[in-house]
């Protein structure tokens, strides 16, 4: 089964507002339900930052590609806009629907491709030759985890583990290297035996069928579901079902805690209900989505029930709060 292709689901919203003292934005009220049992993440710029920089070796070698099959009179602005247009629609994805959307292309205008894999090969080759550095100063000790990983991401895996959340990680990236550098991060003791990624046999996973698995193996609904990504795919994905979406608009270069303005607007055009830059505020977040508390807008710290009713009842997997 093929996985979809994602398109905004509709007008931003007009207004958001953030919980107060934090970093959090809330674009849509999430309704008070039952607590969320499962937490799905995307791995790359959700976690991960070792792939950081990957957007900058494959738009321009797909662009570098593509305009050797420009029409008469397209640009090469125009074809490089063209490619960071359809690889950030399909990011999330497997990397080879990036490749397959090339092929695509080149046919469009009356090109032959190669194989989308040996486009994938040659990024792959070209992204692994920019993190290398990277990979081996985490083997090694002589890069800190924390300037690898998301700012927070240790902080709300373990706010999430406590409260007795299944946490998942799914990936676009083959899943070999996943758990690779899930390893290395030391992320992949928050959700053993839960990490997925890429299959060479790429009908054989989505994102789409990681959730309906977790849905149907255990018996609820997608009101129990929270996925944190960067990408269409996990925001469309938990949103499809029902479930809350956060989006991760990280900056993923810069660390900054602002979040990355591209990425928040196609976030909440997949429908994003939350936006944040990173976890530096991973107990607001997980205190607002778990349990419908919010910061005091007096103090900042102490948790408030917001009028209009109680948080989210009754008790959870590993005794919620
Ligand atoms: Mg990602």
């Amino acid at each position: 089964m093929a996985e979809r292709d994602y398109r905004a689901v509709g007008p931003l919203p007009s207004s958001t507002r953030f919980l107060a003292g934090t970093s959090v934005e809330v674009a849509r009220e999430i309704p008070r339900g039952p607590a969320p049992e499962h937490a799905l993440f995307d791995f790359d710029g959700t976690l991960s930052l070792v792939r950081e920089g990957w957007m900058d070796v494959m738009v321009p070698l797909l662009a570098g590609i593509l305009s050797e099959y420009a029409r008469p009179g397209e640009t090469e602005e125009g074809i490089r806009a063209l490619v960071k247009d359809f690889v950030t629609e399909l990011t999330g994805k497997q990397t080879i629907y990036q490749m397959i959307r090339l092929a695509e292309e080149i046919r469009t205008r009356g090109g032959v491709p190669r194989d989308p894999r040996d486009y994938k090969a040659e990024y792959h080759e070209r992204l692994m030759e920019r993190i290398a550095s990277r990979r081996k100063g985490l083997a090694d000790g002589t890069l800190p985890r924390e300037e690898a990983l998301v700012p927070g991401s240790l902080e709300i895996l373990g706010l999430l583990r406590d409260r007795g959340v299944h946490i998942y990680i799914a990936s676009g990236t083959d899943e070999e290297y996943v758990l690779e550098e899930a390893d290395l991060l030391g992320v992949d003791e928050f959700a053993p035996g839960r990490i997925y990624g890429a299959q060479a046999d790429y009908a054989s996973f989505s994102k789409e069928m990681v959730i309906r698995r977790i849905l149907t193996e255990n018996r609820v609904d997608g009101r129990r579901l929270v996925a944190f990504g960067d990408g269409y795919v996990e925001i469309a994905d938990s949103k499809a079902v029902g479930g809350t979406a956060v989006a991760v608009a990280s900056d993923e270069s810069g660390r900054s805690g602002r979040p990355d303005a591209w990425k928040r607007e196609r976030l909440l055009g997949a429908g994003a209900d939350l936006v944040v830059p990173d976890y530096r505020d991973a107990e607001a977040l997980v205190a607002y989505v778990w349990d419908g508390v919010e910061p005091d807008t007096a103090a900042g710290a102490a948790g408030t029930r917001p009028s209009g009713g109680p948080g989210r009842g009754g008790p959870g997997p590993g005794g919620r709060r």
